[in-house]
């Protein structure tokens, strides 16, 4: 059978831009599947105080800068939609929008990419759908008998909706810190975290966070001992409404509570609080579910890879995860290397066959 193209992408946010860039540049024929309605992937639905944590500059994909935003350091979300919209104009990436892939299933020497717009049959597949599409809530006991609002930092638009109302922010990451942050001023806030929030030096952004990912990443490749990465820098990126907040008194983190009662939270010793509203900043997982019917999961639920190429079939490459799949791979400046390397591995294979 003759395919309908070479490679799908399946996700048109910023993994799957740079995947097109470097598809392109090695004239490989492809097309670009993107279930939202406009450009700009998970970075449309952010909250409205949302900044990045690197300048502009920090914050590019392969061959355009990000240009800076007037007035700000660090560029708001909607600066990276504008910029990412620009950036499929300008490199005139084939992207077919809105289409939802429903599944990746074999064809023979071919892979079928079923969607709700049609059938695609590629000897290729980009899977980089992001984790925004499936936030993570932990099972914390009581969370059904809850009566007040619950929701996960992918619904949390602004302050607003919770003005003067008792709110539970949970999780001691930069989501968890950034949302505490934001609701600090307008209502009853309690910051909870599992351990003592780490927060990063001051003078500490994303560039530093990038260059930790690769030097871990070049020292494992190199047989070198692991130097710990991102994780040995702290947690929480100091951006500046965070420290703000920190230096005003408003960031002081609470242990995590047992359960859920019907009306607030209760910690072990048996202490409770009544309050509104509970926000889960309790982070996302891969949204890999298209690609359930490959059968492909290892045993601890993860998709093994080398690089971002899936060890039981090379046809498939997995991009912007995590480091999992490269080092920063789900930043805007780190999804860049991997998905160079993604776009090469495919063309060696199309050239191969
Ligand atoms: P996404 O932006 O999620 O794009 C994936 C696209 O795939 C979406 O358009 C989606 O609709 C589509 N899709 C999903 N499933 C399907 C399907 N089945 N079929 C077709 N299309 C599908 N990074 C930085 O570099 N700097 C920062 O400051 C920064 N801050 C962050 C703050 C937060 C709160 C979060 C959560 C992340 C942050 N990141 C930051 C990390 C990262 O840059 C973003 O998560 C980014 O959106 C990841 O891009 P992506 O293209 O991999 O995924």
């Amino acid at each position: 059978m003759t395919p309908d193209t070479d490679v799908v992408v399946i996700g048109g946010g910023q993994s799957g831009l740079a995947a097109g860039y470097h598809l392109r540049r090695l004239g490989v024929d492809f097309v670009i599947l993107d279930a939202q309605p406009t450009p700009g992937g998970a970075w449309q639905h952010a909250w409205d105080s949302l900044h990045l944590f690197s300048p502009a500059a920090y914050s590019s994909l392969p061959g355009r800068l990000m240009p800076p935003q007037p007035g700000q350091t660090y560029p708001d979300a909607a600066h990276v939609v504008s910029y990412l919209t620009d950036y499929e104009l300008r490199y005139e990436l084939p992207i077919k929008r809105p289409v939802r892939v429903q599944g990746v299933h074999q064809h023979g020497q071919l892979l079928r990419v079923k969607t709700d717009a049609g059938t695609w049959h590629a000897r290729a597949v980009i899977s980089a759908t992001g984790t925004w599409w499936r936030p993570f809530l932990p099972a914390v006991p009581g969370r059904d008998r809850f009566t007040g609002t619950q929701l996960h930092t992918a619904d949390y638009r602004s302050p607003k909706n919770f003005a003067g109302q008792r709110v539970v922010v949970v999780g001691g990451g930069n989501s968890g810190a950034q949302i505490a942050a934001d609701l600090a001023h307008d209502t009853e806030l309690t910051w909870v975290t599992q351990r003592e929030p780490r927060f990063l030096a001051d003078d500490i952004d994303g560039r530093a966070l990038f260059d930790a990912a690769s030097a871990r990443r070049r020292a494992l490749d190199e047989g070198r001992a692991d130097t710990g990465g991102v994780a040995s820098l702290g947690d929480i990126v100091a951006v500046p409404p965070v420290r703000a907040a920190r230096h005003a008194g408003h960031l002081k983190a609470t242990p995590m509570f047992s359960r859920l009662t019907q009306a607030g939270v209760e910690w072990a010793d048996g202490s409770r609080a009544d309050v509104d509203a509970v926000i889960w900043c309790t982070g996302f997982r891969p949204a890999l579910g298209h690609l359930s019917s490959l059968g492909l999961r290892g045993s601890r639920g993860h998709i093994p890879t080398t690089g971002t190429r899936v060890k039981a079939d090379p046809r498939l490459h997995l991009l912007g995860y995590g480091d999992w799949t490269g080092p920063a791979s789900a930043t805007l400046i780190g999804v860049g290397r991997p998905a160079r390397e993604a776009a090469r591995d495919i063309a060696a294979l199309l050239q191969r066959a």
